[in-house]
């Protein structure tokens, strides 16, 4: 038994004929092909059941259709796209301009906020992108250095594409402030210097594969900039231009071998004192320098009064003049060592001879330790070689003056002596 054809099938029925009749026009020959089909059309079973099954999924009020979800891609127009350059650009990963078409440009931007956000990065701008872009919490861009084949080793004087990288990379750091003009000068050595004191790094100007590793890692921290210190603070500047008065004695003097344990440091003098700070600061160094294994300290000098400095300028021009010389020749002569009354450090309190009893300080593991660590400890070694021209005096690897830690760290990152830090600092 037959069953009723329905609507379907009656309009099938049509389309059919009509659409063969046109291909019979064309081809009377097809109409074998026509019957055939009709014929195999009342074979197959009616599409009724298919077809309401088809309309009940799509009317059934209880499965609304999911919106397409909102995806920006390449091609994209209009103000979603201008949203999502304006905020791309607010963080920093978009830099053309803000005009609603989602070109390369665009593409690129949300691919590198996805690659930063941890997202898959396909430049299409999709639910999860979108959310995370809008999110409180979306990232400004941190830029990534382009590793560029860097030698192991750069130093002042180097030139060329790696030293502009890590102009480019210490000035994106805040370390360097100079240009970015590929010559590892003065300027860029400095920066290094910072970079390598503030980052736990031998401090010695040279990127060597340990400083570059540190500067080029992305989690290598910006600087950390040193409070300007208050000039009415600075350190008391004492040499030639600047002396003492004769009256000048410092308040808080201490007598060394009271409160030095003699186990260690061994004063020279029993009556050797210094400023109560400073020798604090002095027991605290050696018995770091301890730690490190590098004892048999001696102190040989501290305070000196006015009366006393006088008394070794007398004695040192005595000395030449019972050499022959005449007396002008033998003030200039003492000059170079022996510090004028009024214009000797050891007046203040807050310097000291430090070596090793019966040998050459300079070379000893006590001198390089000291001339590396005593910035730590508010210590400067203030007549540095390549300073003699500033100071005026030949360098003596054994006198360190106690400025405080505040200064005593500035002063060696910029490889300054007490003259120049004190004219940088009140500019
Ligand atoms: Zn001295």
């Amino acid at each position: 038994m037959r069953k009723k054809p329905g609507v379907f099938t009656w309009l099938l029925w049509i389309a059919l004929a009509g659409c063969c009749v046109a291909v019979a026009a064309l081809a009377p020959g097809t109409i074998d092909a026509y019957n055939a089909y009709t014929v195999e059309r009342d074979a197959t079973p009616t599409p009724t059941a298919l077809t309401q099954s088809v309309l009940m999924v799509t009317l059934d009020p209880n499965n609304t259709p999911t919106p397409t979800p909102l995806i920006l891609s390449l091609g994209t127009t209009g103000d979603a796209v201008t949203r999502l350059q304006t905020k791309l650009k607010e963080l920093g990963f978009y830099t053309n301009a803000v005009d609603g078409q989602y070109g390369q440009g665009t593409a690129a931007a949300v691919k590198l906020f996805q690659s930063q956000m941890g997202l898959t990065a396909d430049g299409l701008a999709g639910t999860a992108t979108l959310s995370a872009l809008y999110a409180t919490t979306a990232q400004t861009y941190i830029p990534t250095p382009t590793p560029s084949p860097t030698p192991s080793l750069l130093s002042k004087g180097a030139q060329g594409g790696s030293v502009s990288a890590l102009q480019e990379r210490l000035k994106a750091l805040g370390y360097y402030t100079g240009a970015v003009d590929g010559d590892y000068g003065a300027a860029t050595q400095e920066a290094v210097r910072l970079f390598q004191s503030q980052n736990g790094l031998e401090v010695d100007g040279v990127s060597g594969s340990v400083t570059l590793a540190a500067v080029y890692a992305s989690s290598a921290p910006p600087v950390t900039i040193t409070p300007t210190p208050d000039p009415a603070t600075l350190p008391l500047l004492v040499n030639r231009d600047n002396p003492l008065a004769e009256s000048y004695k410092p308040a808080n003097l201490v007598v060394l071998r009271n409160v030095l344990p003699a186990s260690l440091v061994y004063v020279k003098g029993s009556d050797i004192q210094g400023d109560r700070e400073a020798v604090a600061a002095l027991q605290t160094m050696l018995l770091a320098a301890k730690d490190d294994g590098i004892t048999s300290w001696q102190v040989s000098a501290g305070y000196r009064s006015y009366q006393y400095q006088q008394e070794l300028f007398d004695q040192q021009v005595a000395t030449f003049v019972s050499q022959g010389k005449s007396r002008a020749d033998a003030l200039s002569a003492t000059r170079l060592t022996v510090a004028d009354p009024g214009t000797s450090e050891h007046q203040t309190g807050l310097a000291f001879d430090i070596t090793v009893a019966d040998t050459i300080f300079k070379g000893t593991k006590q001198q390089l330790w000291l001339d590396k660590n005593c910035w730590d400890y508010g210590f400067i070694v203030r007549y540095q070689e390549d300073k003699e021209k500033i100071t005026g005096y030949v360098a003596e690897c054994w006198h360190i003056r106690y400025v405080g830690i505040s200064h005593s760290t500035v002063i060696r990152d910029h490889d300054w002596c007490l003259e120049e830090y004190i004219n940088a600092m009140k500019q």
